[in-house]
């Protein structure tokens, strides 16, 4: 049998631990790195670069390039987050034939989940070089408030890359587990997970054996990147402004940029200003390389961040008001995600919540640590109480940049000078080879972890509402958000025409009292009812939720009492 193992399937970075033995730990790789950037890429010969090496590839070979992968996983093709996404994409993508998001490279057409696998691949290898032994279980974290099709599809990857999912965990429930196991009494945690994609505030309650989430709430469009893509349109208006040189033409310079624009904000965590030299970012009178320097000071950056983190605490607010909570009940905030780095993002959290926030372990492995211990305990090897690796507070050690080490690429030799072209011309797009290397009716239910009792209860809520489109394009709440999972709720639906044979049901998932305006999960076709008249017919529909999220949708017909064959048609998984 081959180990079990954590993997925080991140939007930047994945990183994979494992448990045994009372003691976790974050696996690296051959070269000792934590982070495995979630980036694939398809080489010219055929190959598939997965890590840094591909990250590498962003900016010499962007449009064969994935990262940010997980902001799309499980979306519909022409949902607004798709069409958002796209825009800030250098590389292609189209509508593959489930209605799902998909991309498209030299080496074909790949689905999302496809893409995520190829990570987790690498991970699987990652662990198994470092464990000395196969792997082949995993439990895999998703954000609080992914809904039902993007967990789905973050199982199908998973299995995709040859391993069994032992469950899908929320990302914040992992770091309470991580930071939880142990604890004395009962404390009240506030995770505040600011990734690169996604943010999310989750509201626990953990004690020695119960992880209970109180209320969970999210924005799957708000993290990291948004800054650097605010830098990246900072920078090419001053280089239009400085050059006449338009780099918005260059998906090659646009993703310098970019890369640019992260190492800049990632420096300015730790210094008052940061400068970047962009080299080559195109052709000068003579084919003479103009190179691009560009300051920014933190106090710039702060301007720039500001949106962005002010939306993460409308976010922590609408999550306490839905937990009907004081902030004074909360004993302590937990910074989790890698742009909590950022001295701003840590002082803004300190104001709102009135107190200075925790970073006893180190934000970008947290996660992945809380679910190596769920592993083991799912995999009856708990046993002996799991225990989080001893603390490295105060000390985080430093992301590594090596996406903006790549940027004084061999530049490609300049194009021969243009006639007497007097403006300049932008770098010709090359492929260097790879370098090296409502009410509830129902009392919610809660499930142990541990098949022997032996790990803590894991007390989960759905981050959003399900329901049903009825007439008028309403939605129809069956399970409210914040519900606790898994959960089953039932709802009973007439017919409303005479003889009717068919009862379609359109589910959704989201906040709005509009259908349209929340997230499409599928469609519920009852079929083979018996002739009845107009509303005579009562369609008991059961919604379940397990405890990954994921939902599953039965029916009956009540007057006959006959199980009747319902459907579930979900779209955008693949
Ligand atoms: P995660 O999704 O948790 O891996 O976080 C990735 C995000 O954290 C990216 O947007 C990174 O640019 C950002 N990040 C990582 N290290 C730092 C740092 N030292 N300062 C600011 N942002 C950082």
């Amino acid at each position: 049998m081959g180990a079990a193992i954590g993997i925080d399937l991140g939007t930047t970075n994945t990183v994979v631990a494992h448990c045994a033995n009372g003691e976790t730990r974050v696996l690296l790789d051959e070269t000792g790195a934590n982070l495995l950037p979630s980036v694939v890429s398809h080489l010219p010969d055929g190959r598939v670069a997965v890590g840094r090496d591909a990250r590498k590839r962003r900016v010499i070979d962007a449009e064969n390039t994935f990262f940010s992968i997980k902001r799309l996983i499980g979306r519909q093709w022409g949902t607004p987050e798709v069409e958002r996404a796209r825009a800030g994409f250098p590389f292609k993508m189209k509508e593959g034939p489930k209605k799902q998001a998909m991309v498209v490279s030299r080496a074909g057409e790949f689905t999302l989940p496809a893409i995520s696998a190829m990570v987790i691949k690498r991970a699987k290898e990652i662990a198994e070089a470092a464990l000395g032994q196969p792997v082949d279980k995993a439990v895999v974290t998703v954000p609080a408030n992914f809904n039902d099709l993007q967990r789905s599809a973050t199982r199908r990857a998973a299995k995709e890359a040859g391993l069994d999912v032992l469950r899908i965990l929320n990302e914040p429930t992992a770091a309470a587990l991580a930071y939880g196991l142990g604890a004395q009494g009962s404390e009240r945690l506030a995770i505040y997970d600011f990734g690169g994609g996604t943010f999310d505030l989750t509201l626990l309650e953990v004690s020695d054996d119960v992880v209970e989430v109180i209320a969970t709430a999210g924005d799957s469009f708000l993290g990291g990147d948004d800054v650097d893509m605010t830098i990246e349109g900072q920078i090419a208006r001053a280089i239009i402004a400085q050059t006449r040189l338009d780099p918005r033409t260059s998906t090659e310079v646009m993703a310098l940029i970019r890369a640019a624009s992260e190492h800049l904000k990632i420096q300015l965590s730790d210094n008052e200003t940061a400068r970047v030299e962009l080299k080559a970012i195109g052709y000068g009178e003579g084919g003479v390389p103009i190179n691009f320097p560009y300051e920014l000071s933190r106090t710039q950056l702060e301007r720039l961040a500001k949106p962005f983190v002010d939306k993460t605490l409308a976010v922590c607010n609408d999550a306490l008001r839905s937990s009907k909570l004081d902030l004074r009940d909360f004993n302590s905030v937990i910074l989790v995600g890698g742009s909590t780095r950022m001295p701003y993002v840590q002082e803004r959290v300190e104001a709102w919540f009135g107190r200075p926030p925790r970073i006893d372990w180190n934000p970008d492995e947290v996660v992945a640590v809380g679910a190596a211990i769920l592993a083991t305990m799912l995999t009856g090897k708990g046993s002996e109480r799991p225990a989080p690796p001893p603390p490295r507070a105060p000390a985080i050690p430093r992301l590594r940049t090596p996406m903006f080490d790549t940027m004084p690429v061999a530049v490609p030799a300049p194009p021969p000078p243009p006639p007497s072209e007097p403006i300049a011309t932008h770098r010709p797009h090359t492929n260097p080879p790879l370098p090296a290397g409502p009410a509830a009716p129902m009392a919610p239910s809660i499930f142990p972890v541990a098949p022997e009792g032996d790990g803590p209860l894991l007390i989960d809520v759905t981050p959003l509402t399900l329901g049903v489109e009825v007439l008028g394009g309403q939605v129809d709440p069956i399970i409210a958000r914040n519900t606790s999972v898994p959960c089953t709720r039932t709802r009973r639906f007439a017919t409303s025409t005479e003889n009717q044979r068919e009862l379609l049901l359109r589910v959704c998932q989201g906040e709005d009292p509009r259908a349209a305006n929340n997230t499409s999960l599928g469609e519920l076709i009852v079929t083979e009812l018996p002739p009845a008249r107009r509303g005579d017919l009562w369609i008991e529909v059961s919604f379940q939720l397990d405890a990954d999220g994921i939902l599953n949708v039965s029916a009956k017909d009540e007057t006959s009492g006959r199980e009747v064959k319902a459907q579930m048609r979900v779209g955008g998984v693949s």
